[in-house]
């Protein structure tokens, strides 16, 4: 993939020194124009600074080190040195854009601008819940799932990874209406929202309240450190004390595999009662009941009824097509290049919600299957909304914050970026490839190579 170092990489670095001598200036390569960096007087041994970049692609941005062997002047007046490009450079945000497969990377979130200030811009009609368009989103569900059923039951084997896709698609759905109703956004009648809710996720094996609990905590936090419940990129100092095999599992977990890295996570982070507090345990136990019994009762009838082979043709196969979704709609939503994960004392939530969290437009057919769930900027502002009042509410946030939201339509090089780069935590560049600064990773070599770089 082309990178963004483009402009001003081949730039010559020129460093002006005053009235002193100096040994030893070293420098990466940096695009951008310079400044004159003030360099202390300084006499003890050998000392580096690195200099605080803007987030941008991982291998292009190599660390600026300034380094001086000190002790043999006596005095630096100052030294030139690179200023990178800032997000706040709207011809760097075009070229990143380009770079990365977004038609649109939203300038930086003014820290004053407060989450209240956003949610108050809305039009009120966007938080109305309305039990026709509600239920109309289960009718939808329904039907284009049992469509999907009956392709799968009258489809040649050829014509079955289309029938696959679509039941895969139109059983997402049925998430998302779980996922209004975990957000009480479905009804006004918290009962029937649990209801739903469970019966909604059963087909998916997705235990309703312990998601619930876990992803509450995902728009609490979402892209801070640790905390963030969705996904978390790999810290470098953790990685590399993994076994290899663990190594490699990530790699192909964050890489090829990515599309369907959320069954890990379905697995990893709501079946075990520790996970939780003991005030949520109960209604885990609840949610946790209602999967088992599912699996006992649903998966042998379905084997009954069809063999092993209608197991995997009439769930296993939907079933991953929704895991397709779940992990695509994620990674895409809140992995970016530019977009950084920050620890808590940096952290702050309008520019998280506002400014790190990306809408994608999908093929409309997806669209409609997955009642919006790809308007995804709304959601993270309020969790209020109605996924049928999403659009509504994107409408008013491009009218008044606009120029802040990240935005894409699904490409090849979107997925390219996110797939190749975007895996280990890194302070300055954001992310940085598990094989940055090694020899090529032969699973990462191959996604780099196969992918398409399609915008
Ligand atoms: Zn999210
Ligand atoms: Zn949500």
């Amino acid at each position: 993939m082309a990178r963004v170092a483009g402009f001003g990489l081949e730039k010559a670095f020129s460093v002006e020194c005053f009235s002193h001598r100096l040994n030893e200036v070293n420098s990466g390569s940096r695009p951008g124009q310079y400044a004159l960096l003030k360099m202390p007087l300084y006499n003890s041994k050998r000392r580096s600074t690195g200099t605080a970049l803007p987030k941008f692609s991982s291998s292009v941005n190599r660390k600026s080190n300034v380094s001086v062997v000190s002790g043999m002047w006596r005095t630096i007046s100052a030294v030139a040195a690179p200023i990178a490009p800032t997000l706040n450079d709207p011809s760097y945000r075009e070229k990143l854009a380009e770079e990365y497969g977004f038609t649109q990377i939203g300038e930086p979130v003014p820290p004053n601008v407060t989450l209240k200030n956003v949610i108050d811009s809305f039009p009120p009609e966007v938080f109305e819940i309305d039990n026709v368009k509600a239920w109309r989103t289960v009718v939808i569900s329904v039907v284009s799932y049992v469509a999907g059923l009956f392709m799968i039951s009258k489809a040649p084997w050829y014509l079955l990874p289309l029938a696959w896709a679509w039941t895969g698609t139109a059983i997402t759905g049925f998430f998302v209406i779980g996922h209004d109703c975990a957000h009480k956004s479905f009804s006004n009648n918290k009962l029937i929202e649990d209801i739903v809710g469970t019966l909604a996720f059963l087909p998916l094996i997705y235990p309703y309240e312990p998601w619930r609990f876990k992803h509450d905590r995902h728009h609490a936090k979402t892209n801070m450190l640790v905390e963030d419940t969705a996904w978390h990129p790999v810290v470098k100092e953790e990685y590399d004390e993994f076994p290899p095999y663990l190594q490699l599992a990530l790699k192909l977990a964050m890489g090829p595999l990515r599309c369907w890295a959320s069954i890990g996570h379905w697995l990893g982070w709501h079946f075990q009662l520790s996970n939780f507090r003991p005030s949520e345990q109960n209604r885990v136990k609840i949610s946790l009941a209602c999967v088992f019994a599912f699996m006992a009762i649903g998966w042998p009838l379905i084997i009954y009824k069809t063999g092993i082979v209608g197991w995997v043709k009439f769930w296993l196969m939907p079933w991953l097509g929704y895991h397709f979704w779940m992990s695509t709609f994620t990674m895409v939503h809140h992995t970016a290049p530019h977009i950084p994960f920050k620890d808590v004392k940096n952290w702050n939530s309008a520019q998280a919600q506002l400014g790190g969290t990306v809408h994608c437009d999908y093929p409309r057919w997806i669209e409609v299957l997955c009642h919006d769930i790809s308007v995804h900027i709304p959601h993270h502002i309020s969790q209020k909304i109605p996924s049928y009042n999403l659009r509504l509410a994107n409408e008013s946030l491009r009218k008044n914050w606009g120029q802040y939201l990240n935005e894409a339509r699904w490409n090849w090089r979107l997925m390219k970026t996110i797939m190749t780069d975007c895996h280990v935590y890194d302070e300055e560049k954001n992310y940085v490839p598990f094989d940055e600064g090694q020899k090529e990773s032969k699973v990462l070599g191959i996604l780099r190579r196969v992918m398409p770089n399609t915008p």
